[in-house]
């Protein structure tokens, strides 16, 4: 879904980093580099990174609507 806001096992704050993260892999980084220069150096924190899929944009038209 989207990135969650704290690491599961530490409780860091990661989510705000994502963009940063995302901007420097399509640029060309590696996903350590990437990982080094947005500064998550705890391998709880980038296994949340490493392991994430972005899934929001498939499952927003399945979801509940107010109407
Ligand atoms: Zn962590």
């Amino acid at each position: 879904m989207i990135i969650p806001v704290r690491c599961f096992s530490c409780g860091g704050v990661i989510a705000h980093k994502w963009e940063e993260f995302n901007e420097l892999k399509a640029a060309g980084l590696e996903e350590a580099e990437a990982l080094d220069k947005v500064g998550l150096m705890r391998y709880c924190c980038r296994r949340m990174y490493v392991g994430h899929i972005d899934l929001i944009y498939e499952a927003a038209p399945f979801s509940a609507s107010t109407q």
